[in-house]
């Protein structure tokens, strides 16, 4: 029996990428390998979001080349992903102990190769050689078994925010046919799943059209939670403020099954700064739809995403973005400092912002964003809430992990025959961002 070994770095696209090339893999009679030295091919999913990413990734070809030439002669590797298909040729040139490039279009094609030739893994030589398919999404994207699940809806991006490499390595938006969708959510439905995720680089701007007929992302949201109301939990991930419709907040208002939960990246306070990003949108629009949403659901939880020290940024630019979360009380932020990527428009711009200025920048974010978060999170401690339990605790194993609606996590003592279902307990207190509770 051949066994595989899967590494996955960046985004949840990825990760869901990943488990969808799993759960084929297994289905076509590969198994899991205990680890790389015992795999015959080894995949490594990769990210080129950020250099440290790819940094990181370089990090692992080189442990990669170690264990072909001295452990696992007959692995084969595979690097696939975003920067697979940023960097193509030149990983074969720099890494030759890479056997196989697989871009973002042509996993599919690999997968057929690996599950109709599992016993000739050298054809993957050739790969390389083969054309690029366009995006098509897999069936299915959970591992069996699997208590959560990401349901991708739509791929790509048409925005190229100027900073941005993802329109560059993903290509452009394409939308998922709905029935497909259903017959996903259907079957995970069935093996048990309790919480679905609809993943998109821009998932709002899901828009399948068919003939005359359009499907937007809210009417898309309304059809799912009509056709399976035994769902308990469905999120989305990420939206982009251009496309957050009143239609999309009316329908997550309407439909419980929809967590008072959004992810919102703002990523600047500033107005000058938004429209060198690219972003398409103003300070005061983005808040005028914090307020709606705010309106429509008084509970709940936005989170964003800040990027400090953009080319041209003043001090008066930081003060806006303090500003603006103050204004907007997010429950919590991603927040990190510009680096340039190499292909992006920002990146023939003067990367004007000392690093240390940019860390100092970024510190004050922090700063605030740690207040914000106890803010929203006090409020809570003595309250009810319905949890989904999620795993073991990393610190103590007499703990469980688990999340709210809002997306907050907390830990609580309970036996591990509880993870993958829903219970009710109290929140007791707060450690950093983490509530402590009790089963109540
Ligand atoms: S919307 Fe902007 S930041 Fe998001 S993936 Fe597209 S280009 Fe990148």
């Amino acid at each position: 029996m051949q066994k595989y070994w899967i590494e996955t770095y960046g985004c949840q696209m990825n990760k869901a990428e990943s488990d969808a090339i799993i759960r084929q893999l297994k289905h076509a009679g590969w198994k899991e390998a205990s680890g790389p030295e015992d795999a015959d091919i080894a995949v490594i999913n990769t990210c080129s979001v950020r250099e440290t990413a790819e940094e990181r990734i370089e990090g692992r070809l080189g442990f990669y080349g170690f264990l072909k030439s001295k452990r696992n002669s007959h692995l084969k590797l595979a690097l696939m992903g975003c920067m697979a298909e940023r960097l193509k040729e030149e990983i074969i040139e720099r890494f030759p102990q890479v056997d196989v490039v697989v871009g973002t279009f042509n996993k599919k094609k690999f997968v057929e190769l690996l599950t109709s030739n599992k016993e000739d893994l050298t054809l993957l030589h050739d790969f390389l050689l083969t054309e690029q398919d366009e995006y098509s999404f897999e069936k299915i994207h959970h591992s069996d078994s699997a208590y959560k699940a990401f349901v991708p809806i739509m791929h790509g991006c048409n925005n190229f925010c100027s900073y941005c490499i993802v329109p560059y390595v993903r290509g452009r938006e394409i939308s998922r046919n709905p029935s497909d969708i259903f017959k996903e959510i259907e079957t995970l439905l069935n093996d048990g799943v309790k919480e679905i995720t609809l993943l998109g680089q821009n998932v709002n701007s899901y828009r399948y059209t068919e003939g005359s007929k359009t499907l937007d992302f809210a009417s898309l949201l309304n059809k799912i939670c009509e056709k399976f109301p035994e769902l308990p939990w469905l999120r989305f991930l990420t939206s982009h403020p251009k496309d957050l419709s009143q239609d999309i907040v009316d329908v997550m208002a309407e439909n419980r099954a929809i967590c008072r939960h959004i992810h919102l990246p703002v990523q600047h306070g500033s107005d000058d700064i938004l429209k060198r990003m690219n972003r398409r949108y103003t300070s005061s629009h983005y808040m005028s739809l914090i307020y709606m949403l705010r309106k429509a659901m008084p509970d709940i939880s936005i989170t964003t995403d800040i990027l400090i020290g953009f080319p041209g940024e003043t001090e008066d630019d930081v003060e806006m973005t303090l500003s603006l979360m103050r204004e907007a009380g997010f429950s919590d932020s991603y927040m990190y400092y510009y680096n340039p990527r190499k292909g992006t428009k920002a990146y023939e711009w003067e990367d004007t912002i000392p690093i240390e200025e940019k860390k100092h920048r970024l510190a004050k974010v922090i700063e605030l964003q740690k207040e914000l978060s106890y803010n929203w999170r006090k409020k809570k401690i003595g309250k009810r809430l319905g949890v989904l339990v999620e795993s073991v605790s990393k610190k103590d194993a007499r703990e469980l992990l688990a999340r709210t609606e809002q997306d907050e996590m907390l830990v609580f003592a309970g036996d591990k025959s509880k993870i993958g279902d829903f219970t009710t307990v109290e929140i007791l207190s707060l450690e950093g961002n983490t509530f402590k509770a009790r089963e109540v």
